[in-house]
């Protein structure tokens, strides 16, 4: 994403952070992928089926040798591994170099040609399964190395401590390394939702994904200062001074990690901390940690690959795996919100010129209001027979008018769930007043309410400075969400990425903001910051950055009054 020269003689390369942490380490490549293959000429006929046997084995041996690496580990790991498996072995795949060796292509290009297809339907389908293509890439990879007799390509042996390279880590080379080894992790290439960025926040390892072709300059062996939260990897950095910055972050993390909830001010004012997760899985995770409860169950997370709707039961079914996790404490559940970056096969319009801005979330609700209707069943049959000290709230995505508020929470209340809405269109924001009468709560999304607030897509590496969090313009439309709160003793929570942040989480906090909720891994950073600063220190602080000029300025300034 760009490379800044510093006087100083450093360069800093840019990416997006994704795991906070600072690490120093000598830089280590994951072992270069093969070249691919060209049409070459094609196969004598009756060489043909000899070529598709030697395909067959090369991925019986690949899909072994990942089988038995999943036995070693648990987990994620051992479940990224499993899926790795079942992808080497799926009949699709397998049938489609079927087919291209019976065409007279021999087995390498035969698995090229096959895989390609697949990567091509998968980034037609965009979004999340668009980020599922390094998968398949990597188990293709693996084939052809295996077809030639060449070492498997993947992560070298690491002797010490290393800052691992990649374009991008295939899900089989995240789920083997080792932390004992690596100390950060850095990709050209990936997303926030990349296995690379999912296995380092299992295993709370620095990370840094898209940081761009200015990566490749770096060389093995080549002593880098890593920093997670701010998304930069600085070349020739000071020794020292990079010695220390990784004991003051050291020391930092074990203040975390002794930090214990539930989480308040230092003069003791309440702030729910909650926690983000998309399954079951996750749930658990959730639950050894302090959150308190659920604040944001991305239902649609547990339909990416489903593609016909689910039965009342059978979500329910799924539903439950998240309650479960979380007996006797408070679950917010989020109607699907398929469409755009998060495409569902049996939600999701074909085609829209703008995603974004189309039929998304709540507005499904218009052409198919069963889908709602089922799901919310769904949601109150899962949700029976919890008690009175595990309240199940419910909140629709992309609510953006008062009408739409109504018409959810009167859903809501008819099977007896507390009825929220998600603040998280400009709109919505504005028109609090109107919208919160209806409601029991609303939770802000600062994700999409950013990216509507400044009109810059999310996910476009380009437009980051603008689809910042810190941006005034979004923390005044959270201010305005809170007065109106206050007034109407409406709670008011956030469950974007900007809780995540411990020091815009003082900032939120100081606006009125009454719970976080974050991915896990950030529900302690959140936490222990807190506790570090009053009430009124936060309300000076949210009032000071509403008056700046941008989201740097914005940063920097919270950093000064609460850092010092
Ligand atoms: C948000 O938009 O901030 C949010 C929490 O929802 P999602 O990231 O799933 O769109
Ligand atoms: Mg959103």
């Amino acid at each position: 994403m760009g490379e800044v020269h510093h006087a100083s003689g450093t360069t800093s390369i840019k990416g997006t952070g994704v795991v906070a942490g600072v690490a120093y380490a000598p830089a280590v490549w994951v072992r270069p992928r093969p070249a691919l293959p060209e049409i070459g000429t094609p196969v004598a006929e009756d060489a043909r089926d000899q070529q598709f046997e030697r395909f067959t084995a090369a991925a019986d041996t690949v899909a072994g040798r990942l089988a038995q690496r999943a036995e070693t580990v648990e987990g994620v790991a051992a479940e990224v591994l499993t899926a790795t498996v079942g992808m080497v072995n799926d009949r699709g795949w397998r049938r489609t170099v079927k087919k291209n060796v019976a065409e007279g292509h021999p087995a390498e290009y035969a698995a090229v040609a096959a895989t390609q297809k697949f990567v091509d339907m998968f980034e037609a389908a965009g979004g999340v399964m668009a980020e599922r293509t390094t998968d398949l890439k990597d188990i293709r990879d693996r084939v052809i190395a295996e077809l030639r007799g060449e070492p498997e390509p993947g992560l070298p042996d690491i002797a010490g401590e290393g800052v691992l390279f990649a374009d991008d880590l295939s899900p089989a080379d995240t789920a083997t390394l080792d932390p004992a080894h690596v100390v950060a992790m850095v990709t050209e290439l990936g997303g926030p939702t990349s296995h690379t960025a999912i296995i380092a926040r299992q295993l709370n390892l620095p990370c840094i994904v898209a940081a761009g072709p200015a990566l490749r300059d770096i060389v093995a062996g080549e002593p880098v200062l890593v920093d997670g939260a701010l998304g930069t990897v600085t070349r020739n950095a000071d020794e020292e001074s990079s010695r220390t910055a990784v004991a003051q972050f050291r020391e930092r993390a074990a203040v975390i990690a002794q930090w214990r909830g539930p989480a308040r001010t230092s003069d003791g004012h309440r702030v729910q901390l909650l926690a983000n997760v998309a399954d079951g899985n996750a749930a658990r995770v959730a639950a050894g940690t302090q959150a308190e409860g659920i604040g944001l169950y991305r239902t649609e997370m547990s339909f990416l690959s489903t593609s016909t709707e689910p039965t009342v039961e059978e979500q329910a079914a799924v539903y439950r795996k998240v309650f479960d996790a979380f007996p006797d404490s408070k679950v917010v559940i989020r109607t699907l919100d398929a469409g755009s970056d998060k495409p569902i096969a049996y939600a999701t319009l074909a085609e829209e010129e703008n995603p974004a801005l189309g039929v998304r979330g709540l507005r499904m609700a218009r052409d198919n209001e069963g889908l709602l209707l089922r799901q919310l069943d769904a949601v109150a049959l899962a949700a029976e027979g919890r008690g009175e000290d595990a309240p199940t709230w419910v909140m629709a995505p992309m609510v953006a008018t008062e009408s739409e508020a109504e018409y959810f929470a009167g859903l809501c209340r008819e099977r007896g769930l507390t009825a929220g809405a998600m603040i998280e269109v400009p709109a919505a924001a504005l028109m609090s007043d109107r919208l919160m009468p209806h409601l029991d709560f609303v939770s802000i999304g600062t994700n999409d309410l950013t990216q509507y607030t400044m009109a810059a897509d999310r996910l476009s590496p380009q437009l980051a400075y603008l689809t910042d969090p810190w941006q005034p313009a979004v923390l005044r439309l959270v201010k305005e969400t809170c007065r109106v709160g206050e007034l109407t003793a409406t709670p008011v929570g956030v469950c974007g990425e900007a809780a995540a942040d411990p020091l815009l989480a003082c900032v939120l906090t100081g606006l009125g903001v009454t719970s976080l909720s974050a991915a896990s891994t950030a529900v302690a950073g959140v936490g222990a910051q807190l506790a570090t600063v009053d009430l009124a220190t936060c309300r000076e602080v949210a009032a000071a950055v509403l008056d700046t000029s941008g989201a740097d300025t914005a940063r920097e300034l919270a950093r000064e009054m609460l850092l010092g």
